[in-house]
């Protein structure tokens, strides 16, 4: 099977999505036919249906994924998704993208990721605990602190990742605290991992907003998606000055020129289940809150948001996607002809993934660093990554997301010319 057959209809698929981001960036490289296939397909895949017991005493049946994309740079990292519209598609582009996403920070891992179609809201905590639990033992055989790593994404948490962390340790009779990360601290997990991926967004606006003269004092700030990394990256960003002026979870939006507490609006959604009915602010739709004009837009939800379609009413200065996938690949070569610069997913939202490798070493070493060390590790690694896939850009005369993807693809193929192909 050719990576470049498999993109049949430019849709968006978010695995067609990743295929053809991972197909123009190759095109600059230097790669032979079989290598590049090699590292546009996932290496393996699994897809479990299994049995929960519910509360009223029925059974039903779910459907999960676990998929690893490249193992080549080390053991593979990436999340669990819950939500009803997770495909075997989705995972393999979220796979793919996490092995890129770990290649351009430096990180000695591949990528991989896993999902339960399920809407977790929808099940009791005992529901949510027995699924978890039963799905972490259906892809047990894919994964263990070596091989395979997951952690929370969309619709998990830090307690999910504790049950899975349980069962995992029950199977083998001692405790493996590092078969996942994005645990409770109680149980091993990291200071600043519950924060990091809206602290590496942060970062992300700063380092642009300096290089394209972009003053943060008082600078507007859109917000889709007010979850785990859209709160913390409002809450930062209000720190550094900014003006949060819309915000929006999958019920709706809020809006408000004049600015909107970023703490007052997680305290409304943590009582009412929504942002929506904060007070003083006004209502605006998902869509329309993409147009709305502002300094900075961080696409914090899901993929596939910003299309072809929309992207040419965009009016904001910069990009920067907390979501992975939030633009498709229409749009963002709208966005390219009107110089709207994007800080691409795999650079962005790569603070999670920093920080997770910090809580797998630390629980490797059991031994535990302070809040702040985990912040300057975090920024040092940022930082450096940011600057370095700027300049390919700028070398190869390239968009940001075709620089960084330049950088990883190179990192893992460097590595896979050296380790050479068994047998
Ligand atoms: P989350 O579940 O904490 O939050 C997602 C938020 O998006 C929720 O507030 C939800 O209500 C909202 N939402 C759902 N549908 C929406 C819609 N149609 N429009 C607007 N908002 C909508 O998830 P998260 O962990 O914050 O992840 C968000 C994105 O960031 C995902 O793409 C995820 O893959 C990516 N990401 C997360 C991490 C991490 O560490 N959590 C790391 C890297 C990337």
């Amino acid at each position: 099977m050719s990576a470049q057959a498999l993109v049949i209809a430019p849709r968006e698929d978010p695995w067609e999505m990743a295929l053809r981001q991972f197909n123009e960036a190759a095109d600059y490289l230097p790669l032979k036919r079989g290598i590049h296939d090699y590292l546009a397909l996932p290496k393996r895949e699994l897809t479990v249906n299994f049995p929960v017991k519910m509360d009223d005493g029925s059974v039903s049946l779910f459907t999960g994924h676990r998929v690893h994309h490249n193992t080549v740079l080390g053991p593979t990292k990436g999340g669990i998704r819950y939500h009803p519209d997770v495909t075997l598609n989705e995972v393999r582009a979220l796979a793919m993208w996490m092995t890129w996403k770990c290649a351009v920070v430096g990180l000695p891992y591949g990528g991989a990721k896993g999902g339960v179609a399920v809407d977790p809201k929808s099940l009791s905590r005992d529901e949510l605990e027995h699924l978890t639990r039963r799905y972490a033992t259906e892809i047990s055989i894919m994964m263990s602190p070596e091989g395979d790593i997951p952690a929370p994404d969309v619709g998990t948490t830090p307690q999910v990742m504790a049950w899975i962390m349980d069962t995992y340790s029950m199977h083998r009779g001692y405790s493996t605290p590092s078969v996942v990360t994005g645990k409770p601290v109680e149980i091993g997990g990291s200071f600043g991992r519950v924060e990091a991926t809206g602290r590496g967004v942060m970062l992300s606006v700063r380092e642009a907003a300096k290089l394209i003269s972009l003053p943060l004092s008082d600078a507007t700030v859109v917000v889709q998606g007010y979850g785990n990394v859209g709160t913390v990256a409002a809450e930062l960003l209000h720190e550094l000055g900014c003006r949060i002026i819309a915000v929006s979870d999958s019920r709706g939006g809020i809006h408000n020129p004049k600015g909107l507490h970023p703490g007052e609006v997680l305290k409304h959604k943590q009582a009412t289940g929504s942002v929506v009915g904060f007070p003083g602010s006004g209502r605006v739709t998902n869509a329309a809150l993409l147009e709305l004009p502002c300094d900075v837009l961080l696409p914090s939800a899901f993929e596939g948001q910003i299309t072809g379609e929309n992207a040419p009413r965009l009016k904001t200065k910069l990009i920067v996607e907390g979501a992975n996938g939030p633009i498709t690949p229409d749009a963002d070569a709208v966005l390219a002809e009107r110089r709207t610069p994007v800080i691409p997913d795999i650079l962005a939202n790569a603070g999670g993934v920093i920080v997770s490798y910090f809580e797998w070493v630390q629980g490797l070493q059991q031994f535990f660093w302070t809040e702040e060390e985990v912040n300057q590790n975090l920024e040092r690694i940022l930082v450096r990554a940011f600057h370095k896939v700027w300049q390919t850009a700028e070398e190869y005369k390239v968009r940001l997301r075709v620089g960084a993807l330049i950088r990883a693809i190179t990192r893992v193929a460097d590595a896979l010319y050296i380790r050479g192909i068994y047998p």
